[in-house]
């Protein structure tokens, strides 16, 4: 007994040397939620017709309703509150929590109001708020916390003000009164000297939203974006982006983009010009789990957008998606406090069949640095995530089956790897159009698709994501 006592006593220095090493790594270390794409269908109820489960399924049967949901339906209330004390029990007291938006039905106008919109936000922000009470959040527009959906405008609104109050605790005053002129703000990330989040409205570029269509730059966002990165380089401070709708193309639907060309291009621009300040960019609207990549005029890696999957299951009605469902997720990012660095990404899922059975129980789904042996999330290693993916079909079929959040376990095919790769790695609809030619050709057959332009999808595609 004396002996084994005696073995494993420290001497003081070596106690002392320990606690400064595991107090340093704690230092260099942080970790954040990011959620998205919530979706809330307040309508949700279980009975004996399918068809009358909840309204955002449209005419579609919900066959598997269960008290968790349904891959035709939104969220139920159950959903919700199940995801949000997952947050709770895996990472109880993260730095903060990145929101990007999108918390009302897929339902047509006519179902909502303003005043049923503001309710359900204020209904997911409650939710949030009493579970996590003293975490700050940062808390992105999505184009569906918006009446009509998508149509946000480029000048001041009853509904950005109301917004603002609904989040006032989260938001410091000078980033109420840019909410209020635009949808968007900045502050100091945590309050602390050196670091910055930029939230951006960029439902202000989508190319549903008709009241931006001939604007030059709505609510004046780019230049205001352009002189905060530019005196964010001024003062040496670190910054994320969070937003909802992002640029590039849709990878599960070829030739699907969000944003007008015009905007699209402004948005590489913007994050090319300034990409030596921005560590990282988060965003939603997908409900799929993917990465976007941004290249300097070398071709070398100098940002990656985080596109994170939704908690809400619905499947796309979007025309030529298929499997368009996934399993609710959510998000830890880790991170280097000292540059912003992203180190690694832990998604978390419910497989909603399971939890409908009885078995409603969060997990781990992966962990990006073990399941595709990559150092970091750094635009170097997402880079060479890429390239696996590209080249490595076990890599393609990993990343495929974690883009649906482990929903759709099927095979991605050469067309399938075509939309995929092009999607990640090239934001530009030019350089894109170009990389499904290339890729094409490379992989054989994989551009047997008929190939839209991206802009006569524009015109094709009416649905809303
Ligand atoms: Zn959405
Ligand atoms: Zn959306």
């Amino acid at each position: 007994m004396t002996f084994r006592l005696q073995r494993f006593r420290f001497q003081t220095w070596e106690l002392l040397l320990c606690c400064l090493l595991f107090k340093g790594t704690l230092a260099l270390s942080g970790n954040f939620w990011h959620i998205t794409d919530l979706h809330w269908d307040p309508s949700y109820a279980l009975g004996d017709d399918p068809k009358k489960v909840c309204a955002s399924s449209g005419v579609r049967p919900a066959a598997q309703a269960g008290a968790f949901g349904d891959y035709a339906c939104d969220s139920p209330w159950k959903l919700i509150n199940s995801s949000v004390y997952a947050m709770k029990k895996f990472l109880p007291d993260p730095d903060f929590i990145v929101w990007t938006g999108d918390d009302t039905p897929h339902v047509p106008d006519r179902d909502l109001s303003q005043e049923a919109v503001l309710s359900i936000i204020s209904n997911l922000t409650d939710a949030i708020k009493q579970v996590f009470p003293n975490t700050k959040v940062y808390s992105a527009l999505g184009n569906h916390d918006y009446h009509p959906k998508s149509q946000l405008p480029g000048g001041p609104s009853v509904m950005y003000n109301q917004t603002a109050l609904i989040w006032q605790h989260w938001l410091e005053p000078e980033s109420r009164e840019t909410f209020q002129k635009g949808g968007y703000y900045t502050e100091k990330l945590l309050n602390k000297t050196g670091f910055r989040i930029l939230v951006l409205n960029t439902n202000l570029y989508y190319d549903r939203n008709l009241l931006t269509k001939d604007a030059e730059d709505p609510a004046g966002q780019f230049s205001w974006a352009d002189r905060v990165l530019a005196e964010a380089a001024g003062h040496k401070e670190k910054v994320y982006v969070i937003g909802h709708v992002p640029p590039g193309v849709f990878e599960k639907r070829r030739n699907k983009p969000w944003y007008r060309p015009d905007f699209n291009r402004r948005y590489v621009d913007l994050i090319v010009k300034h990409h030596s300040v921005i560590a990282g960019q988060f965003f939603g609207h997908h409900h799929t789990d993917t990465f976007r990549m941004f290249y300097d005029s070398e071709g070398s890696p100098i940002s990656t957008m985080f596109l994170s999957p939704g908690v809400t299951p619905w499947e796309t009605t979007l025309p030529g998606v298929k499997n368009g469902a996934n399993n609710p997720g959510i998000r830890i990012f880790e991170y280097d406090s000292q540059t912003l660095l992203v180190k690694d990404v832990v998604t978390y899922y419910l497989n909603l069949t399971h939890a409908n059975a009885g078995w409603d129980r969060w997990e781990k789904e992966y962990r990006l640095t073990e399941s595709f042996h990559v150092p970091d999330a750094s635009p170097a290693s997402m880079q060479r995530l890429l390239e696996g993916i590209s080249t490595d079909r076990c890599r393609l079929q990993k990343y495929y089956q974690f883009n649906s959040v482990s929903y759709d376990l099927g095979e991605c095919d050469a067309a399938c790897r075509v939309d995929h790769v092009c999607s990640l790695r090239e934001v530009d609809y030019d350089r894109y159009e170009r990389c499904l030619v290339t890729e094409a050709a490379s992989s054989g057959g994989g551009g047997s698709l008929p190939v839209l332009s991206v802009a006569a999808s524009i015109l094709f595609v009416l649905n809303q994501q």
